[in-house]
């Protein structure tokens, strides 16, 4: 399933079980709760997401990390950019991205949070995080009803976003910015993520 040996690495680096909750079972390929009505994404689709955006990965690259959660995958992309790259989390749950940072200090990504090319943000990923802009590569953890114009005006040209996009029914879109800043979009698959929502709305169970 996973065909490049690049993520499959990068996965392997990463130890999942640092980023479940203690109790959790962590190599187990579907989705675990979090608390605060999050999950952490299944192992095949962190490295569907990953594979997807692969090519945008590239070191000294820019990548975006919509509703960052655990921060498995936003350590994930930090080991690919590199340090001469940067990877930047956003969660608009204080607690999960506190305890991201707690996870990526114990994992092989530590070295680049320290040093600055890995950071976690508390904020409404839905407005992007303009600070890095423009990424090479975004990707969003969480449906979105639409695809956030923000999100579409901080992907550089040649980048791509990989963005679940729908209500009960899902699909992971795969958005691609021409050099010419015109848009494609494409279906990947099916999918069922968590909403992309305010965090009243989420805590709220809605
Ligand atoms: N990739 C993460 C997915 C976590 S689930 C992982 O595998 O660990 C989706 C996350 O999106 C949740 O942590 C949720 O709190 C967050 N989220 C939902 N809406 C958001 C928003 N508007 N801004 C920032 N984060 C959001």
């Amino acid at each position: 399933m996973i065909s490049s040996k690049r993520v499959s690495e990068v996965m392997e680096t990463i130890d999942r079980a640092l980023f479940v909750p203690d109790g959790t079972p962590a190599y187990v390929d579907s989705p675990m709760a979090i608390g605060y009505n999050a999950t952490i994404s299944a192992p095949h689709m962190h490295a569907t997401c990953l594979q997807l955006l692969e090519e945008n990965l590239k070191s000294g690259m820019h990548v975006l990390d919509v509703g960052s959660g655990t921060g498995y995958l936003t350590a994930c992309f930090a080991l690919m950019v590199g340090p001469q790259g940067r990877a930047v989390g956003v969660e608009h749950i204080q607690e999960l991205a506190d305890s991201s940072i707690k996870n990526i200090k114990k994992s092989a990504a530590a070295p680049l949070l320290k040093e600055g090319s890995l950071s976690i943000h508390v904020g409404d990923g839905r407005q992007g995080w303009p600070e890095f802009a423009p990424y090479d590569a975004i990707h969003v953890g969480a449906a979105a009803p639409e695809i956030p114009q923000p999100l579409l005006d901080q992907l550089k040209p040649g980048g791509r976003m990989v963005i679940p996009v729908g209500k009960m029914f899902q699909d992971l879109k795969v958005i691609d910015k021409n050099e010419d800043g015109s848009i494609s979009v494409r279906s990947e698959t099916p999918v069922r993520y968590v909403p992309l929502t305010s965090r009243g709305a989420q805590l709220r169970g809605c």
